[in-house]
């Protein structure tokens, strides 16, 4: 059977074709035969899922209606699901479960979808190729030679290979877009606020958001629609204006829309089989009647920098409460003082990356280089989120490049974390200006997914939705699927 569009799957389960249960058992029957391959998946809970499955199939015969009910949807590992393992990817937590459900979580249950895994990430969500989880590396369905992106490696791949329609990542740098793009996704990283973050196991507060992923814009729209919305245990949560017009949606009308393509992402350093796929999507856009502008974002040339510099800080103050004290993993050994204990856990807990963040950051907001680095960062940070002000003074959304490439292979940059670093440069900058953004299928460049990012003014999600809706009316890359083993 076909993977379908979480739509598809809605409008069956509506018309009582297929039961949940029968989509909850296909999905942990294709983990059980797929992820083998994949190492997408950390955790199952097959009893609780089949009786939230029973569950919805009741609701659903009762004539309850809502846009996730019956669906499974798959967790990245840093969201709690009360109950079962909640790792982040690290050696730090092995062994420890949530003691209860995000918010974005329970907004999910209370609308009907179904969790069936907690998906496999890169390390507390610090990488861009989904090879620093401790549980090892996802791979990438397309070409199993190739990374998937991180660091939401898991749940794009679980969308991606067909376990689910449906699931969450979170976005701190670029974390739903980048895996996204390299596997025929779509994923929205919302306006900063736009879902409660109570439950994610924070990583860099001022930058951390969930992000929803689908096979489509009009599934993540579903999502979106019973999860966003301001929550009283997250104090930077906020009302998203339109929310009622997610489900379902409808696409926008480009004729007359001005789309900005900023001149300093449509570089040169452009992979010219990228530049090939995505200019064909710009004419798909024009002839949809956009019209397309040139603008220009000048600072972004300080984006990763400003990036890496407020991440590290912020990172080395969250990641502070894995002391071996309170959570998962301590480092065993008998007649250790309090200090030992705690440099033991974080020596043997946690993986080279996040360890070169706490250094680095750290360092950032040591006195004397507090100043030099870490307000300097903020002050470019502003510099950045006002170029996009000025560029929206013109235009109504912007569309640019996800990733200067596709899919790397394995281990092409786990050496050099510059590199591994810099596969971001298309999309930190739009997590610095508290945008929303998301990641489309554009295309194939030798067999493999390239992505286009639209970005559209804050609190602007539903309309960035709209138009992802529109394009993919007109296409039908996001409907290719890779091959594997059914
Ligand atoms: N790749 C970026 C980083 O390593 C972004 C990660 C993310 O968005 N969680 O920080």
């Amino acid at each position: 059977m076909a993977l379908g569009t979480a739509m598809d799957w809605r409008g069956r389960l509506d018309a009582g074709d297929l039961s949940a249960e029968f989509l909850v058992r296909q999905a942990l029957e294709r983990i059980q035969v797929r992820d083998g391959l994949l190492n997408a998946v950390l955790a199952t809970d097959t009893p609780r899922s089949l009786d939230l499955a029973r569950e919805a199939d009741r609701r659903l015969r009762n004539g309850e209606r809502t846009p996730v009910l019956g669906l499974p949807v798959v967790l990245k590992d840093n969201l709690a699901w009360a109950g079962v393992p909640a790792t982040s990817g690290s050696r730090a937590l092995k062994g420890y479960s949530a003691p209860y459900d995000a918010t974005v979580v329970s907004r999910l249950l209370t609308a009907g979808a179904i969790p069936v895994a907690k998906a496999n990430m890169d390390e507390f969500a610090m990488g861009s190729s989904g090879e620093y989880s401790a549980f090892g590396p996802t791979l990438n369905p397309w070409d199993r030679t190739r990374v998937p992106g991180g660091s939401s490696s898991g749940p794009i791949v679980a969308v991606a290979a067909g376990y689910a329609p449906l699931a969450l990542g979170s976005d701190t740098g670029g974390s739903v877009r980048l895996p996204a793009s390299f596997c025929n996704v779509t994923a929205l990283r919302p306006t900063y606020g736009v879902l409660s973050r109570y439950g994610l196991t924070a990583m860099a507060s001022s930058l951390d958001q969930v992000g929803p992923v689908g096979a489509s814009a009009a599934d993540v729209a579903a999502a979106l629609q019973v999860m966003a919305g301001r929550d009283p245990m997250d104090s930077t949560s906020l009302d998203l204006p339109r929310t009622g017009d997610l489900f379902p949606l409808r696409p926008a009308e480009l004729k007359g829309k001005r789309i900005g393509l900023p001149a300093e992402y449509w570089d040169p350093g452009l992979d010219p089989a990228v530049r090939t796929v995505l200019d064909a999507s710009l004419d798909q856009l024009t002839a949809l009647g956009a019209e397309l502008v040139e603008v220009s974002l000048p600072h972004t040339r300080y984006a990763i920098d400003t990036y890496y510099l407020v991440c590290t800080s912020e990172v080395s103050s969250n990641l502070s409460r894995f002391d071996g004290v309170r959570y998962g993993f301590r480092a065993p050994g008998e007649g250790l003082d309090l200090a030992e204990m705690i440099s033991g856990t974080r020596d043997r807990g946690l993986g080279e990356e996040a360890k070169r963040r706490i250094l680095l950051g750290t360092f950032c907001l040591s006195r004397g280089w507090y100043e030099a680095f870490y307000l300097k960062a903020l002050r470019a940070r502003t510099l950045i989120a006002r170029d996009f002000e000025a560029a929206f003074q013109r235009v109504d959304l912007l569309a640019t490049p996800v990733s200067p490439t596709t899919a790397f292979p394995l281990e092409a940059k786990t050496s050099d974390p510059l590199s591994m670093y810099l596969a971001d440069v298309f999309t930190v900058t739009t997590s610095l200006a508290a945008l929303p953004c998301l990641s489309m299928p554009a295309g194939f460049a030798e067999g493999l997914p390239v992505g286009l990012q639209l970005i559209g003014p804050a609190l602007e999600d539903v309309a960035l939705l709209e138009a992802a809706h529109a394009f993919q009316q007109a296409t039908s890359h996001h409907l290719s699927t890779p091959p594997l083993p059914s």
